[in-house]
């Protein structure tokens, strides 16, 4: 079976586990080659980057200081420079460009632990800040121990005292030693994360596979006819509502294949009845009533009769196969409902002559919508006839318009007859469903007319339903939108 289904599509499928298992390693591949990107290429550089923000910043700390406060503290002020020099590991150097005072942000030690070092290095900064026009340079330099570091100097004028020149100046760490312990530190998180995922990646894949291998299980027996099956979930969410709707599908192919059954029982018991009752007339015509013509006339009528029903279900039957297979396209165009219902309405103003009480009420405007008219008038015409046959000896039919909300219209069609009980309401409209409330035999019908108007209703995205009670009657309505 799985070599035929493999052959079948022609190459071989992985598995959801090979599957996983493969995303896992790649990922965990692509995720480490980015930490080892960052730390032999990047890192070095990130970490300048850094280091220069960090002097640009406290360098702007320190000139907002100096040049915006009328009342400067000197000793607050050297506090501030020491307090940025240890959260940033930057050091300064301030002197005022009159040469009258300078402070280090090292403390107890006015010449600076670097700088003492480095004077060299403070009066190139000052060469070079004095020379230029913007009133700010930066450079990196080594210092004799061979240490790098970033210098950077700038003139800071105040409307409150004389100028200053500020110098900052960033020692950067060899990174060397550092980066290769974090290397080999790499590797074990490399192996750790690659061995990890591998198993993770088996363990979830299994767990997820289980079900879905259970739930084709399961699908095959459906497949096979066997209703009953059920789909079991997982502790996953999709997994959960694919058993859901898997369950759900499996109930309405029950349903269906009981509506199916149902339909086959009524469809050949309907058939035979009338068949029994022509062919028994027949045989009464042919043994007994054969030469009284006037017998013989009242068993044709119901071998007519008969005939008629079995004519009428079989075109029903063919109707409803058509509305519901969909093939037939519905004609659409704009038409008056209200002139349609005026049509079948004549067509039923016969029945007066049975005495038959028919009314028609109708809304000022024309009630516009679009739609096939024909399968319209053919819904009105089958309520107006169910109104007719089952509205008993009261045998009174009003057909009226009412408005649905703003764009829509309900027609009505209300009879005083025998009515549906509540719990067949719903049950009715469905093909082959006819009331407990019965009529005489000859009032039968197909029990497929509401049947046909729910699918025509439905393709015209109508809104139908009953209201009824047993022996008083019912109101039939439809509603359709505007135009
Ligand atoms: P039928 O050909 O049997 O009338 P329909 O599909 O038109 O089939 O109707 C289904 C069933 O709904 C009927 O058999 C009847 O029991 C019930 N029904 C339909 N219209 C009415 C009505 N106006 N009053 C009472 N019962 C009705």
């Amino acid at each position: 079976m799985k070599l035929n289904w493999l052959q079948k599509n022609g190459r071989q499928k992985n598995d959801l586990r090979s599957r996983l298992l493969t995303v896992f390693i790649v990922f965990g591949a692509a995720l480490l080659l980015l930490l080892w990107a960052m730390q032999s290429v990047f890192f070095e550089k990130y970490y300048q980057s850094s280091m220069r923000r960090k002097c640009k910043s406290s360098m702007n700390s320190i000139s907002d200081l100096y040049s915006n406060s009328r009342e400067l503290d000197y000793d607050s002020f050297c506090d501030a420079l020491g307090s940025l020099s240890t959260d940033n590991d930057v050091y300064f150097y301030v002197e005022a460009s009159d040469g009258s005072f300078a402070i280090t942000s090292a403390e107890n030690d006015k010449e600076g632990k670097h700088f003492s070092i480095n004077k060299n290095l403070v009066s190139d900064a000052r060469k070079m800040l004095i020379n230029s026009a913007s009133g700010s340079i930066s450079f990196s330099a080594r210092d004799s121990a061979g240490s790098d570091m970033l210098v950077y100097a700038r003139k800071v004028n105040s409307e409150y005292r004389r100028s200053i020149h500020l110098y900052a100046v960033a020692y950067l760490t060899p990174l060397g030693p550092a980066v290769g312990i974090l290397r080999s530190q790499m590797l074990i998180v490399t192996v750790a994360v690659l061995v990890l995922g591998a198993i993770l990646a088996y363990l979830s894949a299994k767990r997820l596979a289980a079900p879905i291998a259970e739930m084709s299980k399961s699908a095959k027996a459906l497949g096979e006819g066997n209703f009953d099956v059920e789909f079991k979930g997982a502790d996953c969410a999709e997994i959960d509502e694919l058993a859901d709707t898997l369950n759900h599908a499996a109930a309405q192919l029950k349903a269906a294949d009981s509506l199916q059954k149902d339909f086959m029982a009524n469809i050949s018991h309907d058939l035979r009845t009338p068949l029994t009752m022509i062919k028994s007339y027949a045989e009464m015509i042919r043994d007994l009533s054969g030469d009284s013509k006037e017998k013989r006339e009242e068993h044709l009528g119901v071998i007519i009769e008969e005939t008629d029903r079995l004519a009428d279900l079989v075109s029903d039957i063919l109707e409803l196969s058509r509305v519901q297979s969909g093939t037939e396209s519905f004609e659409e165009k704009d038409f008056d409902l209200q002139q349609a219902a005026e049509d079948i309405f004549q067509t039923y103003k016969i029945m007066e002559l049975e005495g038959y009480e028919l009314h028609l009420d109708t809304l000022p405007e024309p009630v516009m919508m679009r739609g096939d008219e024909a399968r319209i008038k053919q819904v009105i015409s089958n309520l107006v006839s169910n109104a007719v046959k089952y509205s008993e000896d009261d045998k009174y039919v009003r057909l009226y318009f009412e408005a649905d909300g703003e764009n829509r219209v309900k027609f009505c069609v209300e009879d005083h007859g025998i009515g549906v009980p509540e719990d067949q309401q719903d049950s009715i409209w469905n093909r082959y469903q006819r009331s407990s409330q019965r009529g005489a035999r000859s009032k039968e019908g197909s029990g497929l007319g509401l049947s046909i108007c729910s699918e025509i209703l439905k393709r015209h995205g109508a809104l139908y339903g009953l209201k009824s009670t047993p022996g008083e009657g019912s109101v039939f309505w439809f509603s359709v939108e505007k135009l």
